[in-house]
């Protein structure tokens, strides 16, 4: 009997191995899918400095898989970079995100804006990354001193000099790079100095308690402290109440996006919210 039981086990798990196989089979070809249907759609959420001027947006993208059926990212990008998908992925982001950026060289407002992409450590680990990005914005003819990366501290965990090599590359035609979900990781900062970023972006978690936690209050006046001694500048993510974005702009933040400032919005209604000219409206 027990024998039975054993192989019955044995075959439960088989199939359920088997349907998660399946499923993840689907998954990937419904993903593919999308990717040539141009499902993956752009949003943009706008970026204030501490006066309140807009001085860009960070991209977001989003799975719109039939007219009332938007996907979130933290839904898709796990097992795009476990299939590899995030490659591609990756790529139509940063294709579509060069395409608005020069598209919005001739607007007085949109012209002046940078738009930060968030790149996988997926992509940092492809040794032809940094000449893909060179070739999108050839093809585009984007200005590159107007495209961000945001990347976060796992890229550190990778080889550094590969890393660091690459960010090198890329930061010599002009892009900058800004360290995402800042304080989440378990980085040291020995790394702040050693890779070529431009910015800090302090995490929601932080952000959200600095007004009623004292914990998250000093480790907010940390990061801006340590970020200025740095010569980095700093976005603060979430900034969803007046309070917070109060103690922020009294402590020295830059910048800052957040719910409070802006939602993310579809790229086409961004533009046609902040252009001075219409793009692409006219
Ligand atoms: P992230 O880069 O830290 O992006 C910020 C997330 O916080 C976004 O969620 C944004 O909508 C959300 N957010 C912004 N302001 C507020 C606020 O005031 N309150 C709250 N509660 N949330 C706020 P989203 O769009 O769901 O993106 C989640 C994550 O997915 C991103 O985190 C990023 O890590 C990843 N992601 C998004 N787009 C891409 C992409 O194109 N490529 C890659 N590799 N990852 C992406
Ligand atoms: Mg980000
Ligand atoms: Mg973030
Ligand atoms: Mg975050």
């Amino acid at each position: 009997r027990a024998k039975a039981d054993g192989r019955g086990i044995a075959r439960f798990f088989d199939r359920s191995m088997q349907d998660a196989a399946d499923r993840r089979a689907a998954f990937e070809g419904a993903m593919r899918n999308g990717l040539s249907l141009g499902q993956f759609r752009l949003f943009c959420q706008p970026q204030f400095d501490a006066r309140g001027r807009l001085r860009g947006a960070e991209v977001l993208v989003r799975w719109q898989r039939g007219e009332h059926d938007l996907i979130g990212p933290e839904h898709f990008i796990g097992f795009a970079e476990e299939s590899g998908l995030i490659l591609p992925l990756g790529e139509h982001v940063l294709n579509e995100t060069c395409r608005a950026l020069a598209r919005w060289q001739d607007d007085s407002t949109l012209g002046r804006l940078k738009l930060a992409v968030n790149v996988s450590v997926h992509q940092m680990r492809h040794p032809d990354f940094p000449s893909a990005v060179a070739g999108i914005l050839d093809g585009t003819g984007a200005p590159a001193g107007r495209l961000c990366l945001e990347l976060t501290e796992s890229v550190f965990a990778e080889d550094m000099h590969e890393i660091s090599g690459r960010m090198h590359q890329l930061r010599a035609h002009g892009i900058c790079f800004s360290l995402d979900d800042f304080g989440t990781g378990y980085s040291s900062l020995a790394y702040l100095k050693r890779f070529p970023l431009s910015e800090l972006k302090i995490d929601r978690s932080f952000v959200r308690d600095v007004s009623t936690d004292a914990g998250s209050a000093s480790i907010v006046e940390a990061i801006i402290a340590l970020a200025r001694k740095l010569k980095l500048d700093i976005v603060a993510e979430g900034v969803e109440h007046e309070a917070q974005r109060s103690f922020l702009v009294h402590g020295g933040c830059s910048s800052m996006q957040g719910f409070l400032l802006g939602r993310p919005l579809p790229l086409a209604e961004f533009e046609h919210q902040y252009s001075a000219a219409g793009v692409g409206h006219a």
